[in-house]
């Protein structure tokens, strides 16, 4: 069942069954009240006779005084103990009150009973008669007028409650159409974006701020985040797409020159040779960034455990001489022990060191000091510098301050964007200072274990 029909039914039922107990209620209540009022009346009426009989001189015929007391709607006469009827009178248009059964009731009764369907009020009262013996006064009173106006009170309940059943009908019917529009909405925009394929709002009118704009606000935000993310993967794949095709399509032109003339030229055969070696390791060395970012959408698995940074840094320091044949000072101004991924730190140690390398000639100074509760290592170089309107940018993927220069020293401007993703996982922050034409100084802060 659709949202739109559970509000309409709910709604309509709940209002339709409270209607119907609060008129019922109406009626019960009030045909109750009605009828214990005439109930006391007949009492009223049989007590006032009992007392006319009491009080009239005994020559006057006990039939008189009844007559005179009798109700305008009923009868009225003596029962014995033994059940028989004596003196009685019944009003000329309630004769046929005589055929009732009579019978000796031994207390007081007060009550309603029904005869030929129509409901009767009853009242036997014990009283003594003239001879001294105990006897009952009974009067029956026809109640016909009374129920005939609890009957109309009955047609007038009845024809209310499916009167403001229809108002009620239609206020639920609104009131589902207002909560469900923005919903069909949503469900009408969200087939549009998945049948269309592309990134679309749901319109949000400028009401109240209820849940329900919220409920759209926040799908909208949903789709902007989804749109902004696709777009940035669209643009990661083209550029990822776009430097590997420089070194294939270099690879493909040596291949095809060695196909046509290898045989004959064997001078070609060195250098083609060459040329594909290192584009291939171009390439190698490019597959191995992107897995290494595409692996980092689900997460890097940090081990962090205690380690002394000096040794770690000198360590690492070693191995890249040896590497590069690149003349590296390492000053250690104090000796630091933090807790870290070992392979994460050493990582990003080796993506500034290279970086360094690649766009410097001159010594590199590695520098370990201690600032606040930081541990810093900063590798600080004396080459070409970056511009300061690229120093922000450089973070970014793909981002190359000089492509052309670039593409000689090897870098496809991934290694910075991996260095941060790497630090942001480590809770390491790093921070390049640079001048053109000077240096550059990149800063990796690791916070300090304790107070080492
Ligand atoms: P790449 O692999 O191209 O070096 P990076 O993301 O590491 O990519 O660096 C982005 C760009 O920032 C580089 O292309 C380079 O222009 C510039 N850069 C990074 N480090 C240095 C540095 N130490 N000196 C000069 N320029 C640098």
């Amino acid at each position: 069942m659709k949202l739109r029909n559970k509000i309409n039914l709910f709604t309509s039922v709940l209002f339709i069954v409270l209607l119907i107990l609060v008129n019922l209620s109406i009626y019960l209540s009030f045909s109750k009240m009605m009828l214990a009022g005439e109930v006391e009346r007949t009492v009223a009426e049989a007590k006032q006779a009992i007392n006319g009989i009491n009080q009239v001189n005994s020559t006057v015929e006990l039939q008189d005084i009844l007559l005179a007391y009798v109700p305008v709607n009923g009868m009225m006469q003596i029962v014995d103990t033994e059940g028989k009827a004596g003196a009685g009178v019944a009003v000329p248009s309630q004769q046929t009150l005589w055929e009732i059964p009579v019978r000796y009731h031994q207390k007081e009764v007060q009550t309603v009973v029904e005869y030929n369907n129509i409901p009767h009020a009853f009242v036997s009262i014990p009283m003594i008669s003239r001879e001294g013996e105990v006897v009952e006064l009974q009067v029956t009173e026809n109640l016909g007028a009374t129920a005939e106006m609890l009957n109309t009170l009955k047609l007038v309940l009845i024809i209310v409650t499916f009167i403001t059943t229809i108002p009620v009908l239609i206020s639920s019917r609104l009131l589902s159409n207002f909560i469900t529009r923005p919903i069909t909405s949503m469900i009408a925009t969200m087939r549009d974006i998945k049948g269309s394929g592309q990134f679309k709002r749901i319109p949000l009118p400028k009401r109240s701020k209820d849940e329900l704009y919220q409920m759209g606000e926040t799908f909208n935000n949903m789709i902007e985040l989804l749109e902004v993310n696709y777009e940035k993967q669209g643009q990661f794949i083209s550029n990822a797409s776009h430097e590997l095709k420089t070194p294939l399509t270099v690879i493909e032109s040596y291949a095809s020159l060695l196909k046509r003339r290898g045989k004959d030229q064997p001078e070609l055969f060195d250098e083609s040779i060459q040329a594909i070696h290192s584009e291939a390791i171009r390439m190698k060395d490019l597959t191995q960034q992107l897995l290494l970012l595409a692996r980092n959408e689900q997460h890097w698995l940090l081990e962090s455990v205690g380690i002394n940074l000096n040794e770690v840094v000198e360590e690492a320091v070693q191995s890249f001489k040896k590497a590069y044949n690149r003349e590296v000072e390492l000053k250690q101004e104090t000796e630091v022990m933090i807790n870290t991924d070992l392979q994460r730190f050493k990582q990003l140690f080796f993506i500034l060191m290279d970086n360094a390398r690649k766009y410097s000639e001159e010594k590199i100074v590695v520098k370990i000091s201690k600032a606040k509760d930081q541990a810093v290592v900063a590798v600080i170089d004396h080459g070409i510098g970056i511009p300061a309107r690229d120093l922000e940018k450089v973070f970014d993927r793909f981002y190359r301050v000089d492509k052309a220069r670039s593409r000689k020293t090897g870098g496809f401007g991934l290694g910075l964007s991996l260095a941060q993703e790497i630090a942001d996982a480590m809770g390491a922050t790093i921070k390049l200072e640079s001048v053109e034409g000077l240096g550059t100084t990149a800063k990796i802060s690791l916070p300090l274990t304790n107070s080492h």
